[in-house]
């Protein structure tokens, strides 16, 4: 029999009603049990590890990242593979921070989680939850995990975690992987497609990385954007790391004054990376003459990388590599699991 071992974090699938506030709270992992007797009748074992509490996604942040990626580290021998049980607002962050996190992956981590919670009558829970406990325990006819890679299953998609958004609070269809295509689908019967998946050098063994720097920031360029504003991010004491969310192909106001922050906040040691605020296509600098000062001020090209796994991986370069920018600018431009594209 196939093991998995299932870590439930928390999020709306392990919710229930608070009388008093009426708001939604993650319940404990024996309420959660009670709803999902199917967990154990089926033929795949499965063994679970909870965090007490269990929290809302919301709560989430690096040191529970550890937690997760720890316990996959420990229990890596003893389980064909791993689910994760994560409410689907920060999901697509943690989800990206372990498949940067767990180095030489050759099991599949599955995260996953629900709209509705799982005691109410017409919610994603169990489908979900059985499904992701299918694939991660699905073996080829040689034996081999058929997906080793950290994903996220929802609805009816597999995706590669590090390629994900969060897309809907309403729909079932919560994620979407805009720039690189679901691993399987799941109808009927899953299908996998085993081309897109990534298989890494199985004599290599498991290594975990799990130091993160959270001195990075996210700005975003809107047209009218103020230089104090800017000013005031690029020197924020401490500020190691910058996702710059640009319009289109990686565009940019011509200002002088931006020009000029950023060439000193790089000048200062800081790394710049071009995110497009497109949810689909890639950063193209040079592609017009507004992105040319970008280029010249010494900012990095994210290609088509989503916000949440640049973010990731800044914040475990710059914890793994103190003080090495640039080996972290190397990294940074480089595709280490399959998270972004660098040539179309
Ligand atoms: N707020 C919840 C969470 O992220 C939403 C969900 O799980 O769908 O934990």
């Amino acid at each position: 029999m196939n093991k998995v071992l299932l870590i439930s974090t928390g999020g709306t699938i392990t919710m229930v009603r608070d009388a008093s506030s009426h708001a939604l709270v993650p319940a404990d992992m024996e309420t959660f049990k009670a709803y999902m007797p199917e967990l154990f009748e089926g033929s795949v074992q499965v063994d679970i590890q909870a965090f007490t509490p269990l929290i809302d996604s919301s709560d989430i942040n690096p040191d529970c990242w550890v937690r997760m990626a720890q316990i996959v580290y420990d229990n890596y021998s003893a389980y064909d593979g791993f689910v994760i049980l994560h409410g689907t607002d920060t999901m697509s962050y943690s989800a990206s921070a372990l498949s940067f996190m767990l180095e030489n992956l050759g099991k599949p981590v599955v995260f996953t989680g629900s709209q509705l919670p799982v005691g109410v009558l017409r919610s994603d829970a169990k489908e979900n939850l059985l499904t992701a406990i299918e694939i991660a325990a699905a073996k080829d006819e040689d034996g081999n995990p058929i997906v080793p890679e950290v994903t996220i299953y929802f609805e009816d998609r597999l995706f590669r975690a590090n390629r994900t958004t969060k897309r809907n609070a309403e729909h079932f269809s919560a994620f979407n992987s805009y720039n690189y295509p679901a691993l399987a689908k799941a109808g009927v019967h899953i299908t996998y497609l085993p081309h897109l998946v990534r298989y890494n050098d199985l004599s290599k063994p498991l290594k975990l990385h799990k130091q993160f720097d959270c001195n990075v920031a996210v700005l975003k360029l809107f047209p009218g954007i103020q230089q104090t504003v800017v000013r005031a991010l690029l020197r924020t004491r401490g500020l190691k790391g910058v996702v710059l969310e640009t319009f289109g192909a990686g565009n940019a106001p011509t200002d002088k004054w931006l020009y000029r922050e950023l060439k000193a906040a790089v000048d200062r040691g800081i790394i710049i990376v071009n995110k497009t605020q497109c949810s689909t296509g890639s950063v193209e600098m040079g592609l017009y003459a507004v992105s040319l000062n970008l280029m010249k001020a010494g900012v990095l090209s994210g290609y088509d990388i989503t916000t949440e796994a640049l973010l990731t991986k800044m914040m475990l370069l710059f914890g793994e590599n103190p003080g090495n920018i640039e080996l972290v600018r190397k990294l940074i431009g480089m595709d280490l699991c399959g998270e972004l594209t660098i040539d179309k």
